[in-house]
């Protein structure tokens, strides 16, 4: 791991943790990021926080658990406040609903914490990085401009909308290879995506709902933010058209998209998939100890990828791309397959972490 820190080094032989919080932890993404940070070797998570329904109790007695057994160092607990007197921290991870992370994150950031956010509110200013490591990684140097403009001593570091975390994994190979121009995306989005109790089951059972309320809108932005390049400090987003169809299906894990795209020159599926079979993604984000071994694989099976059988790819980091075939509209046509929860929301927000480790971020000054 020649690229981490001297503190990560440590972290990782053994030394020391990092202490970590999670506010909203009560919730499907909390839930998961304290599946994937029990045994972390460089965070470990010393508190929790959620509204004030839950503040005061046992973690145990507050959150309705929802997969595999609730880790006992968790379990034991007290639930706190979602503010940063009752918090400690300095590295914090936010399943917060949107209604209430604007002002949340902030006030974390004000005070000097990392914040590791999940959140729509803050992913498309132009100080704060919207990072995939292994897609933009360069984008953290956003943050130099977040602390000049905001006047922070903290920052915040989002990750983006789970069925836009896939395509774009997907597209990265295809836009750095061919320059995208233009996007058709259709996802098959499960139920965990609406969060915990999420959509009534009379809603849901032997039912598709083509309606994700604010979904659309954030396929057809976030993607032109993480593939743009940063220039001068600033990214400079890349300009193709997006037009997204979202549904929400009874599937538990796993948003699946099916991408028609267009790109600046006549490609065909064979280059596609030599595009996408070599692409390894950003050097700096390999060898964390999230980082699957590879971000995106590519098969061939006629029937796949299917959300049952391929989710828990690279332990739900690995984005699964097939069907790459011609489109008679477009150019290419492909289907993506990634888990929301975990590369969609809380793996890909400790993988930022780890990178934001790796460079020494949270090394004392
Ligand atoms: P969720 O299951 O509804 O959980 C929401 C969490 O926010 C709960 O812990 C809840 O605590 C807490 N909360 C609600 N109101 C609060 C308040 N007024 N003050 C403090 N805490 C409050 O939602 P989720 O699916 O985990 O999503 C969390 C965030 O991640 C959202 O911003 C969502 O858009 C984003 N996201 C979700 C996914 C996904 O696949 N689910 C993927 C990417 C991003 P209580 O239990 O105490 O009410």
């Amino acid at each position: 791991m020649s690229s981490t820190s001297g503190a990560a080094s440590a972290a990782a032989a053994g030394a020391a943790r990092w202490p970590v919080a999670v506010l909203g932890a009560t919730g499907a993404v909390g839930q998961t990021f304290i599946r994937l940070l029990h045994r972390h070797p460089w965070f470990q998570i010393t508190e929790v926080a959620a509204s004030e329904r839950s503040a005061g109790k046992r973690y145990a007695e507050a959150a309705r658990w929802i997969e595999g057994t609730m880790p006992e160092e968790v379990a034991e607990l007290t639930v706190a406040p979602c503010d940063p007197a009752s918090v400690s921290t300095r590295i914090v991870f936010s399943a917060l609903d949107s209604n209430v992370a604007g002002e949340v994150e902030a006030a974390f950031a004000r005070a000097g914490r990392f914040v590791l956010s999940n959140a729509k509110n803050y992913r498309m200013d132009a100080d704060v990085p919207l990072v995939i490591p292994e897609v933009n990684a360069p984008h953290l140097a956003l943050l130099e401009h977040q602390r000049q403009s905001r006047g922070w001593e903290g920052a915040i570091v989002t990750n983006a909308n789970c069925a836009a975390t896939v395509a774009t994994v997907a597209l990265a190979p295809l836009h750095q290879a061919f320059g995208v121009e233009r996007v058709v995306a259709v996802t098959m989005q499960s139920i965990s995506g609406a969060g915990y109790p999420g959509v009534p089951s009379l809603d849901i059972l032997g039912n598709v709902i083509p309606y994700i309320g604010d979904e659309e809108p954030k396929l057809e932005r976030e993607m032109n933010k993480m593939l743009g390049v940063v220039v001068d400090g600033r990214v400079t987003d890349a300009s193709f058209a997006v037009s997204a169809h979202t549904n929400r299906v009874a599937t538990e894990n796993g948003h699946l998209v099916c991408l028609s795209i267009g790109f600046e020159r006549r490609v065909s599926p064979e280059e596609a998939v030599a595009a996408l079979t070599a692409w390894r993604g950003c050097a700096s984000a390999r060898g964390l100890p999230s980082s699957p071994e590879r971000p995106l694989v590519v098969t061939d099976a006629a029937d796949r990828p299917q959300t049952r059988r391929d989710v828990g790819a690279g332990r739900g980091m690995t984005v699964t791309v097939g069907r790459v075939r011609r489109d008679p509209i477009f150019d290419v046509k492909l289907v993506a397959l990634g888990h929301n929860t975990i590369r969609g929301a809380a793996g890909g927000s400790i993988l930022n972490a780890e990178l934001l480790a790796s460079q020494g971020a949270f090394d004392p000054a």
